[in-house]
């Protein structure tokens, strides 16, 4: 693994790409080109120079996916048992781990994030195809008691043909925590990652065949938002979307989606706190709150954007976060520098903005607050970690999603205020807390309106604990059963006897 992983870097140092990557869509079994002949340039974002072309999809290109993975619905598939259908899932978990390190690499030079950060992603890759191989055969209905004339029972039955709208800031794990459960409930997908980072999905969508799968059961289209994507979530063919990424986009694939009246999970944003109580162990809060901002430089939907801080130990918190977040040198993801880029130079504009008018609107920037110089980092997308007190809560800085490496800090008297704090935004995605007084930590968790609580330790979980938001941070939950479920349709079934 490191062997290769070294030789792999070595080729993206002396060639600035990689050779084999997938060019085509995935349609039906095997790479194709799009039908209008046009590609599209990928670009390293810890360099800003493009590295590879890849397909761009439109509407015929949907079509064609969505013809193959509705024949693919009634084909060989539809005949595995559950069982077969998780060693499939089980063979591709075990492929995955063997090409761990191409997967990791490709990840970082798609999407920016730095090596180590991708190489986990990978291996919650490896472990939710593992998690979804063993759900296969467990996913039963249940039986109801009707009295002696009837036998009533539920079945779950896979929805139908399951499109993916993935983001670009974690391609691989995104599409693959909806696409290992799709699988196992015997789904067949259509799955459009972001045009930023189509790279591993592709690469899972041929392992994936190699696995095992049926010609047309896995279908990746590559190509932008308004051309593949908007094509994808109007189709009339597709019977469930799940779309990961901003609110606006989530809105418009929600219109869509009332057109033919499609089943929908959405999984947006979020402006999640983390509440940090006087009598926490200070430590574990700091190396906490530093990863639930500065992960993939912040370019996390449940990313801990907001630090909601007691009063008594505002201070020396601030004084470590602040420390630690100017000794984070931002470099090449491959170099696993101390934070990575910025996916895009449009994010890099954004986030930019954002800092601009906060700081134009009096909020103090205790550190940060400026894009890195090209010549600072190797030409890359770049910005500085930062902090930024905030002046009240009703500041824009508090209350949007920023999606980078920007901690907004809120100083409250007491945890009563702090609840009050964490659930002010109109997102409701996680929220974390860091205290020693566990009556606090479950109050906590029962009072604050979130999708996920974390109590010590910030993005604790894994595949198994669903993961999802309320109110504008969506609705619908991935992982674990609850993600399994949501591509079965439930059908009930009542006998006279
Ligand atoms: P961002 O603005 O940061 O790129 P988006 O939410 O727009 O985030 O993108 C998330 C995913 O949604 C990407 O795969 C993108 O191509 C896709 N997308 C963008 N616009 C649409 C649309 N109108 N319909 C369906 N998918 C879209």
């Amino acid at each position: 693994m490191t062997v290769e992983r070294q030789q792999l870097i070595e080729e993206v140092r002396r060639t600035g790409t990689l050779a084999g990557l997938p060019r085509g869509h995935f349609i039906a079994g095997r790479f194709v080109a799009s039908a209008s002949g046009r590609e599209m340039e990928s670009f390293d974002p810890g360099s800003g120079k493009p590295f590879a072309k890849v397909a761009a999809g439109d509407a015929e290109d949907v079509d064609r996916a969505v013809a193959a993975a509705r024949s693919a619905l009634s084909g060989p598939w539809s005949r595995l048992s559950p069982a077969a259908r998780g060693e499939i899932l089980m063979r591709a978990s075990r492929l995955i781990a063997e090409c761990a390190a191409r997967f990791a690499v490709v990840e970082t030079l798609d999407s920016g994030k730095r090596l180590s950060e991708a190489e986990g992603d990978v291996a919650g890759v490896v472990r939710a195809f593992a998690y979804y191989a063993g759900a296969a055969d467990k996913l039963h209905g249940d039986s109801m008691p009707l009295g002696p004339d009837h036998v009533g029972l539920t079945i779950e039955e896979p929805v139908g043909v399951a499109a993916q709208i993935v983001p670009w800031n974690y391609p691989l794990s995104t599409a693959a925590r909806g696409i290992a459960p799709a699988l196992a409930a015997g789904c067949t997908l259509v799955v459009k990652p972001a045009e930023q980072t189509p790279f591993t999905t592709l690469m899972l969508a041929e392992l994936l065949h190699q696995a095992g799968l049926p010609d047309g059961v896995l279908n990746v289209v590559a190509g932008t938002g308004p051309e593949a994507g908007a094509a994808l979530v109007a189709h009339p063919g597709i019977d469930h979307i799940t779309f990961t990424g901003s609110v606006a986009t989530g809105q418009r694939v929600m219109r869509a989606a009332a057109e033919h009246v499609t089943r929908l999970v959405l999984e947006l944003g979020g402006k999640s706190p983390v509440v940090v109580l006087a009598d926490c162990d200070l430590d574990a809060a700091v190396d906490g709150v530093m990863e639930a901002i500065f992960e993939n430089a912040g370019q996390i939907c449940s990313a801990g954007s907001r630090l909601v801080v007691e009063e008594a130990i505002a201070q020396p918190l601030l004084d470590r976060l602040v420390g630690r977040a100017q000794a984070l040198r931002p470099g090449h993801g491959l170099s696993d520098a101390g934070i990575g880029p910025i996916n895009s130079p449009a994010q890099l504009a954004r986030v930019a903005a954002h800092v601009d008018r906060a700081r134009a609107a009096g909020n103090r920037i205790l550190t940060g607050g400026a894009v890195v110089p090209p010549e600072e980092c190797g030409g890359g997308w770049f910005y500085r970690p930062t902090i930024v007190l905030a002046r009240d809560t009703a500041d824009p800085l508090v209350q949007k999603e920023i999606f980078g490496p920007v901690l907004t800090v809120q100083i409250v008297p007491d945890f009563e205020a702090a609840v009050a704090a964490a659930n002010a935004t109109s997102y409701a995605l996680v929220a974390g807390i860091y205290t020693r007084d566990h009556a606090r930590a479950w109050r906590f968790a029962r009072t604050v309106d979130a999708g996920q609580i974390y109590i010590n330790e910030f993005f604790a979980g894994g595949v198994a604990m669903p993961f999802g938001g309320n109110r504008k941070s969506g609705f619908g939950r991935a992982k674990g059963m609850a993600g399994l479920r949501s591509y079965c349709k439930l059908k009930s079934v009542v006998a006279r006897i």
